[in-house]
């Protein structure tokens, strides 16, 4: 390898997991979970945060069980954990697939009857078992339940996924009996429901394990987890340049400002490549020791514009903080909490 290679390069924007929030977002999760024992969700790379950083802390804290959509996403985390506690949510769809999971001791959740034939035919042995119970998405469907394709399954984990864990609805009771009904009939080792919003519902739906995902980040997909959820991601990016308007001077496409006085402006190393989109843009602001710098014009892909009237002192290679506060920046932009996390760019990231 290049020196160049080797040498952690230079960052102008930084995303700052905070450790100790995210393994006590877990505990609080676990404990919330009461008799079950909490797993966690950590595909799309831990919800944007980086699987790198968040996987060992998770499991420092207690966490066995791993969730990941993709069979992509098994390396990042067998990285940490043993193959054998990481489930992959898609199941498998090829032979291919079944000979990943071999390879890496990742555990396919089988889908549908198709899926089932073919982890059977690729060998079988350990698998869990997705169970359909109103989301439409995933999973056998009830009257499956009785099929020999699912008899001849070993089955870990029989799940299902709440559609409307964040809403207060009948709907989230009958998913719950859905489930055992199906748990009744189907040979399993454990039994598996809850999300993040789910835990808040309350022990009727813990089973034996939950999935939070993002309550571990920091969101708060439940008005019952507020006090227990402590935010996780922060960001920050380098100023780099500052310059002076004159009354009339447009900024960045468009010229979407146009200063009407003499104003103070910077340059700031954060774009919508980056995950901060346009959207943000308007009526926003980055920071800077609690002063607020209003963003001047169209967030740009590597870039975004702030006034520095309130904060004249700063330079090039300053840094400003960039508000992550899920909950409120979802709330200004219509984005829900979960795409404010994964739309978190690889530039940010620093592992
Ligand atoms: C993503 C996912 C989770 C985690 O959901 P959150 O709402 O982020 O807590 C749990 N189970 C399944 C099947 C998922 O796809």
């Amino acid at each position: 390898m290049s020196d160049a290679a080797m040498t952690q390069p230079p960052f102008s924007l930084r995303l700052i997991v905070d450790k100790d929030a995210l393994a006590a977002n877990w505990r609080a999760l676990d404990a919330l979970s009461g008799a079950a024992n909490a797993g966690a969700a950590v595909k799309a790379n831990a919800y944007g945060l980086g699987v790198q950083t968040c996987v060992p802390v998770l499991r420092d804290a207690g966490c066995v069980m791993f969730f990941v959509a993709h069979w992509s996403e098994v390396a990042g985390v067998i990285a940490h954990v043993p193959g054998h506690q990481v489930a992959v949510l898609h199941g498998v769809l090829t032979e291919a697939d079944c000979a990943y999971a071999r390879t890496t001791g990742a555990v396919p959740v089988v889908n549908s009857l198709e899926q089932a034939g073919l982890w059977q035919a690729s060998g079988g042995g350990r698998c869990h078992l997705m169970v359909d119970t109103g989301m439409n998405r995933l999973g056998i469907a009830q009257s499956e339940a009785g099929d020999p394709a699912i008899a001849a399954l070993q089955i870990d984990i029989l799940m299902s996924h709440l559609a409307r864990a964040d809403e207060t609805t009948a709907m989230n009771r009958m998913q719950a009996e859905l489930l055992q009904e199906a748990a009744d009939s189907i040979p399993h080792q454990r039994i598996s429901l809850a999300n993040s919003a789910g835990i808040a519902l309350g022990a009727g739906f813990a089973f034996d394990m939950t999935r939070p995902g993002l309550a571990l980040y920091g969101g708060v997909p439940h008005a019952g987890l507020t006090d227990s959820i402590r935010p996780v991601a922060q960001v920050e990016a380098q100023l780099l340049q500052t310059r002076n308007l004159a009354p009339g001077e447009g900024v960045g496409y468009n010229s979407a400002f146009i200063a009407n006085t003499h104003i103070r402006i910077g340059t700031v190393s954060i774009g919508y490549a980056d995950g901060f989109l346009r959207s943000r843009g308007p009526d926003n602001a980055l920071w800077s020791d609690g002063r607020r710098l209003a963003i001047l014009g169209k967030v740009s892909m590597d870039m975004v514009v702030v006034d520095l009237s309130a904060a004249p002192d700063l330079r090039a290679g300053d840094w400003v903080s960039v508000p992550w506060n899920i909950a409120d920046a979802a709330q200004q932009t219509g984005l829900s909490p979960y795409e404010m996390l994964t739309v978190i760019g690889a530039r940010l990231r620093q592992d």
